[in-house]
């Protein structure tokens, strides 16, 4: 059983745990560097506030371990803040996190009106799976090798790219299960995830 460390210092760590076990995993938290002792096979950045996660995960001295980890290819599987935590560039904005995700992305993107709404789409070749996002931010831009698993209208809201899966929505809010079972069954960073062709 693969286990799973959950970044907890702020935000939807605790529906991402609940996820990641319904979905056949064994998850820990990530509170403190101690927490990093224990066998991890893969790490979760959930959602939540991305200014005030980055600033805790430099005050507890988890930033540079997980940077360290992620880059030498840790899967990880973000959503929404954790996906502002791994981006290279951040729109307005000279804030970078880890920026080992080679993405643009612009925070709370769909202004306030459309700020929290649901939809459902195909995310690689998994058709008709529910999305919640959640004062989301959107992809602006992504490098030619990011693989593009789902779009909401022609914009991207999830990508693959090597050992990092990352989305603007919430998969964790619902019952379908299949994003993280497909997560869980992926080898580590190379194989190829899905068998369609990437959506373009
Ligand atoms: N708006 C948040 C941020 O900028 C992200 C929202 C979320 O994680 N649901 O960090």
């Amino acid at each position: 059983m693969k286990q799973v460390g959950i970044l907890a210092v702020q935000g939807a760590f605790a529906e991402q745990a609940r996820a990641f076990r319904e979905a056949g995993g064994a998850t820990f938290e990530i509170r403190q560097l101690s927490d990093l002792d224990k066998p991890m096979d893969a790490l979760v950045l959930p959602g939540g506030e991305s200014t005030v996660q980055g600033k805790l995960l430099k005050d507890l001295g988890l930033f540079g371990p997980l940077r360290t980890r992620i880059v030498q290819g840790l899967p990880v599987f973000a959503t929404c803040a954790g996906l502002i935590l791994l981006a290279e560039h951040l729109v307005d904005d000279p804030t970078v996190w880890f920026g080992v995700l080679p993405v643009t992305v612009r925070r709370n993107a769909y202004g306030r009106q459309l700020g929290s709404f649901a939809t459902r789409g195909p995310v690689g070749d998994m058709p008709d799976v529910p999305m919640t996002f959640i004062r989301a931010p959107a992809i602006a831009a992504v490098a030619p090798e990011v693989e593009i698993l789902s779009r909401f209208g022609d914009q991207p809201t999830g990508v693959r790219h090597g050992n990092i899966w990352a989305f603007t929505w919430h998969p964790e809010l619902t019952d379908d299960l299949r994003v993280f079972r497909r997560f869980l069954a992926a080898d580590r960073g190379t194989a190829q995830a899905f068998s369609s062709q990437p959506l373009r």
